[in-house]
């Protein structure tokens, strides 16, 4: 990182938050960032971007732009793809499946999706770049978790594809045959992966559709698998909108579905797929609790709380959303979380000292928009720090509310912003039944000295991935997913692999 002194007010388009931009007027040097924008020039975008099916661009009749929400402007335009495409897709995949891919030893499987993990290695860069223009989150996220997380996945279900025997011992299991993947725009690329990966190496073929603000890595990846030289047909990849995936879900030759993506859509894939004997894996969303207890090492559980909700501006289904402190140190927590919160640097995704990017569209931001105001006039207070946005694009300052009740909207709907409610509790019996209390179940987060604490209360807390001193931290041979509304199915892991089996 880099510093200079300042005397004069700031011209570059970065933004600071509060005192350290001070009032930027006067001889009084001020410590400023100097601008640090990722280099955009080694990227290779087309203006459009056809299907990918049958390892060819195939083109339809429907294109939709893409937007950098950081700039409102057009990045490309990608293919909408209609159900004569889907089923032509569909086809490719069976046709794969049939004739090459359930055909191919897995040993040779696995150095297809080793080869595949390595180029993306080799366009790490390139891939975080376009990850965070169509998608609006800071580079040094994309460069540190989505594009390392992605091809850790890759590699690491490369290495169990000829080892199937070994992972589930004694017992009988098959591939599926098709399988179709929805993913959404949160992290494009790494739910991409946590989908491929694990489908390749177990044998099936695959149709994934990306979402509608941010199909563009998915087609860099389509670039990838070309390279890797993978068979025709086995990997295709759609871009498009809810009848995109509706088709896809509707289809009678897609054997499972994996969704990750919204209650209100995983209900209705659901209901379509009721009656059939079409497999089903959904990761849906979360509203989760993090726990300070008052023994907590508070520096620590700062960054844990601020980590945790506004990661990648809180458009994380597993975002530690709901902060519960204990009573007695609700205030000091309170204060050290203002004085972090001022100390975000919200703007240009693509600098590298940014902390909280674009929210990702329009809709999106006028979906946290109207549940902040909602905690607003519910009578919550609303803490944001003094900070300038910039005026093209989609912003949403890092926020937290407090004199927060269990039944404000705020407390139990999902935001998907970087916006917190912060709860207290003053026993932890009533901190499990709190945090429990939500028609979700994904993930949360303890704070503690005492180890006996975090067992006794990761046993009693429904959620599917707890974790302790720390928060969103994922590893591809850790398995992921919900209880309740948010889900059922695990990704990650040999539970992942499980998914994407008969048995
Ligand atoms: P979010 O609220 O995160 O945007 P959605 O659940 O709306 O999540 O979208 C997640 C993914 O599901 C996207 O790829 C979207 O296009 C897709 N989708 C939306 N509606 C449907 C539907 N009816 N059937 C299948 N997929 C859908």
């Amino acid at each position: 990182m880099t510093f200079r002194e300042k005397t004069s007010a700031p011209a570059d388009r970065s933004i600071t938050s509060g005192g350290s931009r001070g009032n930027g007027t006067a001889k009084k040097a001020v410590w400023e960032y100097a601008p640090s924008a990722e280099s955009t020039e080694h990227i290779q975008l087309r203006d459009r971007y056809d299907l990918f099916i049958n390892g060819k661009w195939v083109k339809t009749r429907k294109y939709f732009p893409t937007i950098n929400p950081a700039t409102e402007e057009k990045i490309a335009e990608a293919a909408w793809a209609s159900k004569v495409d889907v089923n032509r897709a569909v086809l490719a995949a069976e046709k794969a499946y049939n004739n090459v891919w359930s055909k191919t030893s897995p040993k040779e499987r696995a150095k297809y999706i080793f080869r595949i993990a390595r180029i993306m290695q080799e366009k790490a860069r390139e891939f975080a770049v376009i990850e965070t223009m169509d998608g609006g989150k800071p580079i040094k996220e994309s460069k540190s978790v989505d594009v390392p997380l992605a091809l850790a996945h890759f590699f690491y279900y490369a290495g169990w594809a000829d080892k199937l025997k070994y992972a589930f011992p004694n017992q009988q299991f098959s591939s599926i045959g098709v399988v179709g993947q929805i993913i959404p725009w949160n992290f494009p690329l790494l739910m991409a992966a946590w989908k491929i990966a694990p489908a390749l190496a177990c044998g099936n073929t695959v149709v994934i559709k990306s979402a509608e603000t941010t199909p563009l890595t998915l087609y860099k990846l389509a670039e990838v698998f070309q390279e890797a030289g993978l068979p025709d047909g086995v990997v295709n990849i759609l871009s498009g909108a809810g009848d995109t995936g509706a088709a896809i879900v509707n289809h009678p030759k897609v054997k499972k579905i994996a969704f990750t993506g919204s209650t209100e859509v995983g209900k209705l894939i659901m209901r379509s797929v009721a009656g059939t004997s079409k497999k089903l894996t959904m990761e849906l969303g979360g509203k989760a609790a993090n726990i300070i207890m008052e023994d907590a090492p508070i520096d620590q559980a700062i960054e844990g709380i601020i980590n945790g909700i506004y990661f990648n501006q809180g458009h994380v289904c597993c975002a530690g959303s709901r902060l519960f402190v204990q009573e007695s140190i609700k205030q000091i927590v309170v204060k050290k979380l203002k004085h972090r919160l001022k100390s975000l640097r919200v703007g240009d995704p693509l600098d590298k000292n940014t902390d909280v990017g674009a929210i990702n569209s329009k809709m999106q931001l006028k979906k946290i928009t109207e549940l902040v105001n909602s905690g607003v006039d519910e009578g919550c207070t609303l803490y944001q720090p003094e900070c300038r946005l910039p005026d093209k694009g989609f912003w949403f300052k890092p926020s937290f509310f407090t004199n927060v009740a269990q039944s404000n909207r705020i407390a139990q709907e999902e935001i998907f912003g970087p916006v917190l409610s912060v709860l207290t509790f003053r026993t932890p019996k009533e901190a499990i039944e709190k945090a429990n209390n939500t028609q979700y179940g994904l993930s949360a987060g303890i704070w503690t000295d005492k180890g006996s604490k975090i067992f006794k209360m990761v046993g009693a807390i429904k959620a599917g991935v707890v974790w302790s001193n720390t928060y969103n931290k994922f590893n591809p041979a850790s398995p992921f997913g919900g209880y309740k509304e948010s889900g059922f199915g695990r990704e990650g892991g040999l539970q992942g692999l499980k998914e994407y089996l008969n048995f």
